[in-house]
């Protein structure tokens, strides 16, 4: 039996590539943020750690970075609020948590963990899910900490000036220097998939949702078999795009399906679910998967892709964001 090579494998949201517009440092600055949340989800597998703390780590720092519309740096709602979506799955028992809608809880996929290892719940959503939160003593935070000026804009750029939504954060911020990925272009959504060194595989994702979204609106991030999903037997899968085509394709659980009925590899399945079942429904975007070997996929139908892997053990990690 070939040995396990443990891995961490990331995203930041897929889109449209603005590349013209964007400067060699704010380049820099993602590539740098993403390198740092590799580094440090590397670690915890390098010390033998499990899958699911893994992606938990990653995803709790893709929430604080602002650069990424998911926890700090969230979009916006038409009414001007912020309501937050996360989910985690492990591979090894299907156990998942996941809460949808939530304004206050800091680090939604830190409340998606407490429900998949304290409730007997699958899914909670807006103030139950942050009563549970409280009980749980995560930290809860007025919604303001999530507000930043260029998200700010971007509602208004999308709501005020435009008029319906964009799929993720408004592009051209009015006061801030352009993102490599088009931000009205861009599907801002974060995951995480790992392998630990016992076989186990974990994902987890998190998101604003899309700016100007309508209160209430549930995207494909939370839902299992949709945005996120893991198995031990086929893979662990992270998704960003137009999630209502996800959610109709139920494209995480796709990916896992084609490999355990049609015992399809990894990289065949997610470009069939990717380049061409996605794409021929029209819908757009991209995902970030690991199979219990420890090989990756990274497959996207845009323009771009905020991404990266690291492998345990070694002392490079790869970022990436245009093809
Ligand atoms: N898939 C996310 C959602 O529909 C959006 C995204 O990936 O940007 O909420």
């Amino acid at each position: 039996m070939k040995p396990i090579k443990p891995v961490i494998v990331i995203h930041g949201g897929a889109g449209t590539i603005s590349r013209q517009a964007v400067t060699a440092e704010k380049e820099q600055e993602y590539h740098s943020a993403l390198r740092a949340i590799l580094t440090a989800s590397q670690k915890i597998l390098t010390d033998g750690g499990s899958a699911v703390d893994a992606v938990t780590l990653a995803v709790t720092m893709l929430e604080d970075c602002p650069l990424f519309n998911a926890g700090k740096g969230a979009v916006f709602t038409h009414a001007e609020t912020h309501e937050l979506d996360a989910a985690i799955m492990r591979g090894e028992d299907l156990q998942a948590g996941a809460v949808s809608c939530v304004r206050h809880i800091k680090n939604p996929i830190k409340a998606a963990r407490a429900i998949m290892e304290q409730s007997e719940h699958v899914l909670l959503v807006g103030d139950g899910a942050e009563d549970f939160a409280r009980q749980q003593s995560l930290e809860l935070v007025d919604s303001n900490y999530f507000s930043t000026e260029a998200r700010r804009d971007q509602l208004y750029r999308v709501r005020d000036l435009q008029g319906g939504t964009a799929l993720d954060h408004s592009a051209e911020t009015l006061t801030v220097q352009p993102a490599p990925i088009d931000e009205e272009k861009k599907f801002g959504t974060v995951g995480a998939v790992a392998l630990d060194s016992l076989g186990n595989l974990a994902a987890a994702t998190s998101t604003g949702g899309m700016t100007n979204k309508q209160v209430g609106r549930v995207g494909d991030s939370p839902i299992f078999g949709a945005g996120t999903y893991a198995d031990n037997r086929t893979a662990a899968v992270s998704c960003t795009g137009t999630g209502e085509m996800f959610m109709r394709m139920v494209s995480a659980y796709d990916v896992c399906a084609l490999m355990s009925y049609t015992e399809l590899p990894l990289e065949q399945a997610t470009n069939k679910v990717v380049m061409e079942k996605l794409s021929s429904m029209g819908g757009e975007g991209g995902l970030i998967a690991v199979d219990a070997q420890g090989n990756i996929s990274l497959c996207f139908n845009s323009e771009g892709m905020y991404r990266g892997y690291a492998y345990a053990g070694e002392q490079d990690s790869v970022t990436a964001i245009f093809k």
